[in-house]
């Protein structure tokens, strides 16, 4: 082989590797903070329904899908490994506190959350009012475990992914990433138990798509997210106050709701029928509770639409806060965030018509 010829290999061996470790290094940093659900569990049969949720580690569910490492550099934790039916204030608040690190030290572009789906909503609406940063954070799972004939999450993630190492999802507040579609932290709720088509945004719809990690966006969340806002957690905030949500229906108990606003809960969620509207009974009851300092949101079992300040119920007089378009487990995060603030009601209520 002549010189020449030679170097000229080796000059393109030196550009091929400096083009690929450019492109290593150029590649988004995402972070998998793994909370359990589905996505990481596992059945006997792949026909059967049964299946055991939060089995596999962080490790195992990212090494199911080897082609994030075309699209990212990606690390994995483990925050808790739990069926979502078990989550609460103290993972909220450790996830928190974790993704607000990762972004504060510059260790991640995004973070992908892997969490159960029944409750995957309340944790995305919690995050969207607490972590401070516009970088992407996108919540993924899966209706089938992995064993599952067409199981659903490796494609989850995989778009999860994607979407997280997008340059459009900054500063659009914490997204779900569910079945090719993208939805805002604020509307999304679980609408079918069991189908992989789960999710759906009833008011605004999905804000975008992925397909095989294409990411597309038609709209931005209409509403805020708190690297704006006044709702960011303190260092040290280990609790949040007790907040508790009845759901109306017809014929209900007065002596019931009485006994829970008597627990020592420092704030009420009432999913009231139609418009947020509690019986006659139940409003005397609530009336009172209010007087006696107790924060009462109204706000609606029924699926769509917005519960109305002092429609036929007389808001005002009783220093009730309607919940506008939250569901009643989302309002129930807000207020539990508001409540720590101190805040008097009228700022309450500007924060459910805001966030
Ligand atoms: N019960 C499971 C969970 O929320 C359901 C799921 O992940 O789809 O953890």
């Amino acid at each position: 082989m002549n010189k020449k010829f030679l170097n000229k290999i080796i000059i393109c061996h030196i550009f091929l590797l400096l083009s690929v470790s450019l492109a290593a290094v150029a590649m988004p940093k995402i972070s998998v903070l793994a909370t359990g659900g589905t996505i990481a569990g596992s059945g006997a049969s792949s026909t059967g329904s049964a299946y055991k949720a939060a089995v596999s580690p962080v490790e195992k569910v990212i090494a199911a899908v080897p082609e994030l490492s075309n699209i990212a550099k990606i690390s994995g934790e483990q925050i808790c490994n739990i069926s979502s039916q078990d989550m609460k204030v103290e993972y909220w608040l450790k996830l928190a506190a974790r993704i607000n690190q990762l972004f504060r030290l510059g260790l991640a572009d995004g973070v992908v959350i892997t969490h159960g789906t029944d409750t995957m909503e309340e944790t995305a609406y919690f995050l969207n009012l607490t972590v401070a940063y516009d970088k992407p954070v996108i919540l993924t799972g899966s209706m089938r475990p992995g064993s599952a004939l067409s199981a659903d999450g490796a494609m989850n993630l995989y778009n999860a992914v994607a979407v997280a190492a997008a340059p459009n999802s900054i500063n659009k507040g914490v997204m779900v990433v569910m079945n090719d579609r993208v939805y805002s932290a604020r509307g999304v709720k679980k609408c079918d138990t069991i189908n992989p088509a789960a999710f759906s945004d009833q008011e605004n719809g999905p804000i975008g798509r992925v397909n095989y990690g294409k990411v597309s966006f038609n709209a931005r969340p209409d509403k805020r997210h708190t690297y704006q806002s006044a709702l960011k957690l303190g260092i040290f905030t280990a609790s949040l106050p007790e907040v508790a949500i009845i759901y109306g229906y017809a014929g209900i108990n007065s002596e019931i709701v009485e006994a829970i606003c008597n627990t020592g809960i420092k704030g009420l969620v009432y999913a009231g029928v139609g418009n947020g509207n509690p019986s006659e009974e139940v409003l005397a009851v609530l009336a009172k509770a209010s007087e006696n300092g107790l924060t009462v949101v109204r706000a609606s079992r029924v699926p769509g639409g917005p519960v109305t300040l002092d429609a036929e119920v007389d808001d005002t007089k009783y220093g009730f806060i309607v919940s506008d378009s939250l569901t009643p487990q989302k309002s129930r995060i807000l207020l539990m965030l508001a409540l720590q603030k101190n805040l008097a009601k009228p700022a309450i209520q500007q924060l459910f018509f805001d966030y």
